[in-house]
């Protein structure tokens, strides 16, 4: 029973965004990645495919950075992961993944790897071809409270300099760093992430390095599935 695995951990802030996250995108994520014309489409058998256009998802674990002692950090969430969702297992060039972020942000904001960067997420619906980016810590006020309840200074830091990189390397527009709530039917990473401000922060940096970083298709939009029916939210 999953619900005696959530309470052999003793972890009660299990309902997270990293765990009642479905996972229909996640076997094939690469092929439907976003409503756009750019993902790859049926019958179009060995035809060459524009790669799927790649933007970043932001998440907060909504979780305290320290739980009775333990850190939770990229391994924690892998370990809270194999026990709750075992079935998003993905083994990717001869090692196991669980964790479905790309990265995790602790609050001291150290950088942590979770997926390699060219394995598909598994951490927002329909757009698990993203790169998804975890802080660890609890930022919305209508949940139940964790230290950290606001990103640290140091994780938004870190979290900037992330996207940047990941913006440089794969060309991924500002336009295209979103919340989870911006994807899914979901409150995460909560009403006090400050997305504005990190916003503005990408959108200054990508006008400085327009020949790596070019705007959006000009068909582009975000298309969010359907709400779930089968979980309490998407968190
Ligand atoms: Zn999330």
């Amino acid at each position: 029973m999953r619900s005696l695995v959530v309470t052999r951990l003793a972890l009660p802030f299990l309902l997270s965004c990293t765990l009642l996250m479905p996972f229909a995108g996640c076997r094939s994520p690469l092929s439907s990645t976003v409503g756009t014309t750019q993902g790859s489409l049926p019958g179009l058998g060995d035809l060459p495919q524009p790669p799927p256009l790649r933007g970043i998802v932001l998440h907060h674990s909504q979780s305290p950075g320290i739980w009775r002692g333990v850190k939770i950090d990229a391994e924690r969430l892998n370990d809270i992961h194999r026990e709750t969702h075992p079935d998003w297992l993905l083994e990717w060039e001869g090692k196991k993944y669980y964790i479905g972020y790309h990265y995790v942000i602790l609050p001291d904001g150290t950088i942590e790897k979770g997926r390699p960067e060219s394995a598909p997420g598994a951490h927002a619906r329909t757009y698990n071809g993203w790169f998804g980016i975890c802080l660890i810590g609890s930022f919305d006020s209508h949940h139940r409270q964790f230290n950290p309840s606001y990103p640290t200074f140091a994780q938004e830091n870190s979290l900037v300099e992330l996207c940047k990189d990941l913006m440089l390397r794969y060309h991924i527009p500002w336009e295209l760093v979103k919340r989870h709530g911006d994807v899914n039917d979901t409150d995460c990473p909560g009403n006090r992430f400050p997305y504005e401000a990190i916003v503005d922060e990408l959108r200054t940096f990508a006008l400085l390095h327009r020949e790596e970083i070019p705007p959006p298709p000009d068909d582009f939009r975000i298309v969010k599935p359907p709400p779930l029916h089968n979980h309490r939210s998407e968190h």
